[in-house]
């Protein structure tokens, strides 16, 4: 399938596949991959190791804000880093998971995250997976996907995930977790996790990932004419 060069944005509720789905789009259609949840938990990781973060989630803005201007998080083939580090392994603790959604409430953090996410737009042929990347990251993005899933499903999904890692994973904390981030996610005043209006729904409950590429070759087949 020849795909122009278009920005496919997909938000959507937390381990409903988003990025799963986003790596396999990247690697049919050979477009580039862009996790922004990897740097939003990045700055989560170097806000708690730096003591920028308390335990009880209180945290110091001023402090972080100016820390942040010299950190240097990026991507490389094995994922995200900060300088030669791979953070990869510890971005997807529970200790990360618990703190990432406060962290990504504060403005001065989303600056720093969407500044880094819009260099890589300028290129396009991008498949970026996140909370607000058709709302406010990419607004003008050609294809929007809004992804969800039933609830159960989606702490079943992320706790074989973090048990084929090795990590244990106790079903009730994981679905706490999820939703206690979507609910900050979706009510914290900037940027909040919503649909876009021109935004397309995907309720993944009971699909595979073959009959989601499925879908999504008819939307763009449809859509661009390919
Ligand atoms: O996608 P992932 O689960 O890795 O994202 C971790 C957290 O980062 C989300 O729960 C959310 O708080 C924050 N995030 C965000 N905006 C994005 C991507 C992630 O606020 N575009």
């Amino acid at each position: 399938m020849q795909v122009p060069d278009i920005i496919i944005a997909i938000d959507g509720y937390s381990s409903t596949g988003k990025s799963s789905f986003a790596k396999i789009i990247a690697n049919e259609f050979s477009f580039l991959y862009l996790d922004s949840g990897a740097l939003y938990r990045g700055a989560t990781l170097f806000a708690i190791e730096e003591g920028f973060i308390s335990d009880d989630c209180t945290i110091d803005v001023a402090g972080l804000d100016k820390a942040l201007q010299s950190l240097d998080i990026h991507f490389e083939s094995d994922g995200a880093h900060i300088g030669d580090r791979c953070i990869e392994k510890e971005i997807r603790s529970l200790a990360v998971a618990e703190k990432v959604s406060p962290i990504a409430t504060v403005p001065e953090v989303r600056n720093f995250v969407d500044k880094k996410l819009r260099e890589f737009g300028r290129m396009k042929r991008i498949v970026m997976d996140g909370r607000d990347i058709g709302t406010t990251v990419f607004p003008d993005a050609e294809l929007k996907i809004f992804m969800t899933a039933d609830t159960d499903i989606r702490a079943e999904r992320r706790a074989a995930e973090m048990r084929a890692k090795g990590e244990e994973a106790d079903i009730e904390t994981v679905k706490k977790n999820l939703l206690e981030r979507d609910y900050i996610d979706s009510h914290r005043e900037t940027s909040p996790l919503s649909k876009a209006e021109d935004a397309i729904v995907l309720d993944n409950s009971h699909m595979t990932m073959e009959d989601q590429m499925e879908w999504i070759k008819g939307i763009i087949a449809e859509r661009f004419g390919c």
